[in-house]
């Protein structure tokens, strides 16, 4: 049974002083249980995001805490890279990181072997990583998307291997390391998601493309998450493809009440899987079990 994953890319917004504030209030009003949630803030608003959601009032029912995550990570483990962040300097500050994000890609030039080190860098820092891939219009337009999905999926974790043991569990039970976000990035900030179908299509590429690189259950195991205009309004389209676990939401999770609606259909999701898990004959085969 894979998780349900509600991850909020904050971008460039928030400030140290304000954004404590944002968190706690969108931690309250998002526990639900079975669902997990990430935050990601800027790095300077870590430190304060993650003391705010350092409290077990805030944990769901199910006592799963909204955990913090970096927008980023260096693809060196060290060294003169001025201004940069490298993903053992998160340490206590948070548990997850989005690598390969299409912004990153399109102003900091990240080619899919840079962000083959970010991942790598990322998996020996103990981080889960959110690995971003997806087309360009043009690209969909000439009926290269999966091609380019594919090469992605490819590049990004060309020689990075199966899943990571047990150890790498955190906070809510086991979470696989590597989750991938479909982000088109025609999609992303523009208003116009894409189609659930078309979203569930490319887990499935993704998937092949895992179980061709060696992962574990041919990539059964890891969560796919959509990303691109996500809303309250549409979140159900997605939650609806049994291959899609979540969305990575860039706009919207800056807006408490967005959240809410965004996580309360996740929770939805994350109680019809533990349903089907629980029946005899379900959820007990080894390629159901989630893995770490
Ligand atoms: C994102 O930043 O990953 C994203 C999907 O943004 P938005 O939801 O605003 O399209």
């Amino acid at each position: 049974m894979r998780p349900v994953i509600i991850a909020a890319n904050w971008k460039m917004n928030t400030t140290p002083a304000d954004a404590g504030d944002l968190a706690r209030t969108i931690a309250s009003r998002t526990r639900e249980p079975g669902v997990v949630r990430v935050i990601c803030p800027p790095f300077v608003c870590l430190a304060a995001v993650r003391d705010a959601l350092d409290d077990p009032g805030l944990a769901a029912p199910d006592g799963g805490r909204a955990a913090v995550g970096a927008q980023d990570v260096h693809h060196e483990a060290a060294g003169a890279y001025t201004g940069w962040t490298s993903a053992a300097m998160l340490a206590g500050l948070a548990t997850w990181t989005i690598v390969g994000h299409s912004e990153r890609r399109r102003d900091a030039g990240e080619t899919d072997g840079v962000i083959n080190g970010k991942v790598r860098r990322a998996q020996e820092a103990r981080l889960h990583v959110i690995l971003c891939v997806g087309e360009r219009l043009a690209e969909r337009e000439a009926g290269q998307a999966e091609r380019v999905v594919r090469d992605q999926v490819r590049g990004c974790l060309d020689r990075v291997g199966a899943p990571a043991p047990a150890d790498r569990d955190v906070d809510w039970g086991a979470v696989p390391w590597l989750t991938i976000a479909y982000e088109p990035v025609w999609a992303i900030g523009t208003g116009r998601n894409a189609r659930g179908a078309d979203a569930a299509a490319m887990a499935g590429v993704i998937r092949e493309t895992l179980g061709e690189l060696g992962f574990a259950d041919r990539g059964e195991a890891i969560a796919v998450l959509y990303g691109g205009s996500v809303t309250s309004a549409n979140i159900g389209e997605f939650l609806a493809e049994p291959s899609i676990d979540g969305a990575l939401v860039g706009g919207a999770s800056l807006k408490p009440d967005e959240m809410a609606g965004i996580v309360a259909r996740a929770g939805v999701t994350a109680a019809a899987r533990l349903e089907a898990g629980s029946r005899p004959g379900e959820g007990t085969r080894r390629d159901a079990a989630p893995t770490s």
